[in-house]
């Protein structure tokens, strides 16, 4: 290979997020074959491939009358236990591939969080926009009958994801119930649904608030230098949907932090004072005529990489895949990086940062407090309850800092550093169901 072709498959490699998981996760194998207990191969190939990858295109009338087609995915991952779970994801850049990556991570996010799910992702190539509610609506009905054949409360239970919220996760739940009418327990066929159709309290912050659970178990723990406490410490959020806004609002309302900069697609703002993220939003839901934050407070626009590259003690990528990349690593000032996203950091990118001493919480084990909570919603739906917020809040502090003290264990005892050690104990972990279960038939 010349060295202009190794270059261009090294970018390619960095820049596709399923090549990535697939290296992470054989990097992750060889480690157990090497420190812990030699891996059945056939097992390795099995978890290396989705058990089902289902693709539907369909049609969708539109508001001014035309019709146009879309196409849909739903992956699952695993079946080590079932439902398979996962959010479904509406962005004109969902593709098989995409969504495969991101179900192969939510059943490793599973065994993080000791949850039982295997992992699935769904979506639909479309540019939601752009779209009117109502075009939303006829589209998420549509999507949700041609993926009927594998839904269900006990075999794929979407959440919410990139695109989507509780509404249509309402509506999915209507269509599910209409075209399986004596379906027990319909409800718990979706989660992230409003409160009103059994929707869990805390699940629109909660993979927020998981995440600031484990920030402030590893500020108290010592384990990040340089950072002793989260009270006035500066804080960079990228992204200011769903995560982003609640992770903000949390750490700023909850913990005290000064949030000095935020951005979203258009751009970012950055104020060394400290930002209100409630004032933010408000600017860009009632204000801004792009429905950005750009332009709060007349502050000098910055673009994303400015952002993210701006001075800052802790910096949260809560937007999307491969954000953190390879060029941008080495001008990143952060002191630890909370993923909320999914796969924000490439694997060049995340080299560098570890050089640099920087303390990288990874997504598998940083956002699994949106599954949990899921998970407690799905629960509830099963027994016919409705928990309170405190305990909701209590039972995702404990799933998550448990979560947390199984990999910084596993960190300590094969010297790894936190992304590593995240694959390596969620692996072995599928690995032990996988091989418990055995092969059918
Ligand atoms: P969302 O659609 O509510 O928000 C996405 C935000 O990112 C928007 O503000 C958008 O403007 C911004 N954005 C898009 N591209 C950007 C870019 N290049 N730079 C800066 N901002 C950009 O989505 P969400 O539900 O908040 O999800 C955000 C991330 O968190 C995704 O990676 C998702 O997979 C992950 N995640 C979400 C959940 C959940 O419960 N919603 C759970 C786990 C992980």
């Amino acid at each position: 290979m010349s060295s202009i072709a190794r270059e261009a498959y090294k970018i390619k490699e960095e820049f596709d997020f399923l090549r990535r998981t697939k290296l992470e996760f054989e990097k992750a194998v060889q480690f157990i074959n090497a420190e812990v207990k030699s891996v059945e191969k056939g097992i390795v190939k099995r978890l290396e491939q989705p058990f089902r990858q289902l693709t539907v295109t369909f049609p969708v009338k539109m508001d001014d009358g035309s019709i146009e087609m879309f196409t849909g995915y739903m992956v699952q991952h695993s079946r080590s236990y079932e439902p398979t779970k996962g959010g479904i994801r509406y962005s004109p850049e969902v593709k098989l591939d995409l969504i495969t990556a991101l179900a192969f991570d939510m059943t490793l996010k599973c065994r993080v969080a000791d949850l039982p799910f295997g992992g699935s992702k769904g979506g639909v190539c479309c540019n939601p926009k752009k779209m009117s509610q109502a075009e939303l609506e006829r589209l998420t009905r549509r999507y949700t009958y041609e993926i009927l054949p594998v839904l269900g409360p006990d075999s794929c239970v979407p959440a919410p994801d990139i695109g989507t919220s509780e509404r249509e996760m309402g509506i999915i739940y209507d269509t599910y119930k209409m075209l399986s009418p004596r379906s027990p327990y319909a409800s718990a066929v979706v989660t992230g649904k409003p409160l009103s159709l059994g929707g869990s309290q805390g699940r629109k912050e909660a993979t927020a608030q998981g995440g600031a659970y484990i920030l402030e178990e590893a500020v108290k723990q010592g384990h990040i230098e340089g950072l002793s406490s989260l009270k006035d410490a500066t804080v960079i959020v990228q992204g200011f949907g769903n995560v982003g806004y609640n992770i903000a609002n949390i750490l700023y309302k909850d913990y005290g932090c000064r949030i000095v900069g935020l951005c979203d697609s258009k751009g970012g703002i950055y104020c060394q004072e400290g930002l209100n993220p409630k004032d933010v939003l408000a600017y860009k839901q009632n204000i801004s005529p792009e429905k950005s934050i750009v332009g709060y407070n007349d502050f000098q626009p910055l673009t994303v990489e400015q952002l993210l590259t701006s001075p800052c003690d802790i910096l949260v990528p809560a937007a999307k895949e491969t954000q953190i990349v390879g060029t941008l690593a080495n001008d990143i000032k952060a002191k630890v990086i909370l993923e909320l996203a999914n796969g924000p950091t490439t694997n060049l990118a995340h080299e560098t940062l570890i050089e640099k001493n920087v303390y990288v919480l990874p997504d598998i084990l940083a956002n699994a407090g949106g599954v949990t909570v899921s998970y407690f919603e799905w629960l509830q739906n099963k027994a016919g309850e409705n928990w309170e917020l405190s305990m909701v809040k209590e039972k995702l502090q404990k799933k998550m800092v448990t979560a947390y003290m199984n990999v910084v264990e596993t960190a300590k005892n094969y010297n790894l550093d936190m992304r590593s050690a995240a694959f390596v104990f969620a692996v072995s972990k599928e690995i032990e169901i996988l091989t418990a279960r055995g092969i059918f038939p």
